[in-house]
């Protein structure tokens, strides 16, 4: 367990995942193909079997010769996540699964249905170095960094469970989107500190079928405690991803021990690189605040975030709080109903768009800040 405060950005080494298709970009995976002395349009055959039908049975390819399918199936499309358990609530409208990774690590993803869409939680580490005191995840320190297969197959896997029918509702219920259509990189660990893989996974999510999934970008939500120069990264690639920043406080005193990297990038630094990431792209900025009883809901807090919003320009911003979801070892519960009330209040009176955040897979500890892999 880390101690108080303490910050881990470079992933232990490890050995690596098995490459994966979905590691390589459209040529790659040609080149790939040649070297094993197979012909290049296998591989838009195998990205087409994995990217449009999800298939993950060498048996389904029977477009590919048998002789060659075990081969090929075995080294571009070698299996990554063991489901350990899944665990469903609201009518089975949310699904948590527990995952085994190639070398015993556990991640976990959440996938969430809701009228017209679904929005599948993927993990981007096992494990997390951020070490904020209020989040499961922090509290186990970082395992490894997960390759954009690994991350990529989480919503593979989603989106394959629900054209199956294995979701509440079955595949064609009209009430309920029927294919994920959000990801967001609120599962465990800490994107920008993964930074190559995690961009790998939002082109491979965006690129249109076969090369990819087809999701839109638009549709993709990265967020982060705020490494200021992974965001100014971000903001270069040109991507019109949704930004999240996870602030909790508007303030440093407080932000230092809510979410440690602020010793380093502080409450001004996060938040003019957020401007700039809007500047760019023209895409509202999430500021995620998880409500926190007498740490961090005072009014005097909403205003002075407020305030800072205000002095970097207006719509540019909204704020999710998100009352804050119970943790094994904290003493914090979320904020007094009427004190949330007044929070947002203050905001919107300020002028800055806020919604507290809906929260599922709270009873199967599947919600924001809980998610922590504990297999046993
Ligand atoms: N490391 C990234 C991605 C994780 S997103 C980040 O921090 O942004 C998970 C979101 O849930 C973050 O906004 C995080 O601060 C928030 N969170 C963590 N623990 C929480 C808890 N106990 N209750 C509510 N939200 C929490």
């Amino acid at each position: 367990m880390p101690a108080v405060g303490e910050l881990t950005f470079a992933a232990p080494r490890r050995a690596k995942p098995p490459r994966h298709l979905a590691d390589l970009t459209p040529e790659e995976r040609r080149d790939a193909i040649l070297e094993l002395g197979e012909k290049p349009f296998r591989a838009n055959q195998l990205s087409t079997h994995y990217f449009t039908h999800l298939v993950d049975d060498p048996a389904e390819m029977t477009d590919v010769p048998a002789a060659s399918r075990a081969e090929l199936a075995a080294s571009m499309l070698p299996p990554l996540l063991t489901p350990v358990r899944h665990l469903d609530c609201d009518d089975g409208m949310t699904r948590k699964t527990v995952w085994r990774l190639f070398d015993n690590a556990t991640v976990e993803s959440v996938l969430m249905r809701y009228p017209g869409r679904v929005t599948m939680c993927v993990s981007s580490q096992a494990g997390c170095g951020m070490n904020c005191p209020f989040c499961a995840t922090g509290q186990a320190g970082l395992t490894r960094n997960m390759s954009t297969a690994e991350i990529v197959d989480q919503v593979v896997a989603g989106a394959r469970w629900l054209r199956r029918g294995e979701l509440a509702g079955g595949p064609e219920d009209p009430r309920y989107g029927s294919r994920v259509s959000n990801v967001v990189f609120m599962g465990m660990g800490e994107p920008l500190a993964n930074y190559r893989a995690v961009l790998g996974a939002v082109r491979r999510l965006t690129d249109p079928t076969p090369d990819g999934l087809g999701l839109s970008q638009r549709s993709i939500t990265v967020s982060t405690v705020g490494l200021v120069p992974a965001m100014d990264k971000l903001t270069a690639e040109g991507l019109s991803v949704t930004l999240a920043l996870s602030l909790h406080a508007p303030d440093d005193e407080l932000r230092d021990t809510l979410v440690p990297v602020n010793t380093r990038w502080q409450v001004a630094d996060v938040l003019d690189a957020a401007r700039r990431y809007f500047e760019a792209t023209g895409r509202r900025v999430s500021i995620e605040y998880a409500l926190i009883r007498d740490i961090n809901d005072q009014a005097w807090r909403a205003d002075l975030l407020g305030t800072e919003l205000n002095r970097r320009g207006r719509g540019w911003v909204h704020v999710n709080p998100i009352p804050l979801n119970p943790t094994p070892g904290s003493k914090w519960t979320a904020s007094d109903p009427r004190v949330e009330r007044t929070f947002v209040e203050r905001l919107r009176a300020h002028g800055i768009p806020t919604t507290v955040r809906d929260t599922r897979g709270r009873e199967i500890d599947g919600a924001c800040g809980q998610l922590a892999a504990v297999t046993g």
